[in-house]
């Protein structure tokens, strides 16, 4: 943070209010897992010791209400796409969203079947695509990583 000035014999911090909301909102992301398929186990990977979203101030959330971020890992179906086009409304605002994997990304292998959605961003905003089939879970951070500098670049208290 440039606007960052410590002075230490009185203790006090100052800086700007919008790269303090940044800060905090960067690194308290607290994510609604949205596993669909295989590409959620290695979105659980990330989440277990060995990279540990946690270092991030990432928490799981089973609820929409509390989450900021979406992680949508896995095959779209049509019949499932009302339900996260639901569960993506109740989220509150800011929101972001993270498609991980060729199927949320665009139908994957599964492209041309009748019940595929080619693309969770037919459905709901993406901010993030993670490529692959499944990314691996270091694909997944550098996802979480370029959110991050979307979000600063953004400067949501300002928007
Ligand atoms: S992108 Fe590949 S690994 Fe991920 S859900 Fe689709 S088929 Fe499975």
């Amino acid at each position: 943070m440039q606007a960052l000035e410590i002075q230490q014999e009185d203790h006090v911090i100052l800086a700007r209010l919008d790269e303090v909301a940044d800060l905090v909102r960067t690194n308290s992301m607290w994510y609604l897992s949205f596993g669909l398929a295989c590409c959620a186990v290695e979105m659980i990977h990330a989440a277990m010791p060995r990279y540990d979203m946690e270092r991030f101030g990432m928490i799981p959330r089973a609820s929409p209400r509390q989450a900021d971020l979406m992680i949508v890992a896995g095959t779209l179906t049509n019949k499932m796409a009302p339900a996260l086009r639901k569960i993506y409304d109740q989220m509150a605002e800011p929101r972001y969203v993270i498609s991980m994997g060729s199927c949320a990304n665009g139908g994957g292998y599964y492209h041309y079947s009748y019940s595929v959605v080619r693309g969770c961003d037919r459905i709901i905003p993406v901010d993030i695509y993670v490529p692959g089939c499944p990314p691996t879970a270091e694909a997944l951070i550098y996802g979480i990583l370029q959110l991050q500098n979307k979000i600063r670049r953004q400067n949501a208290i300002l928007r």
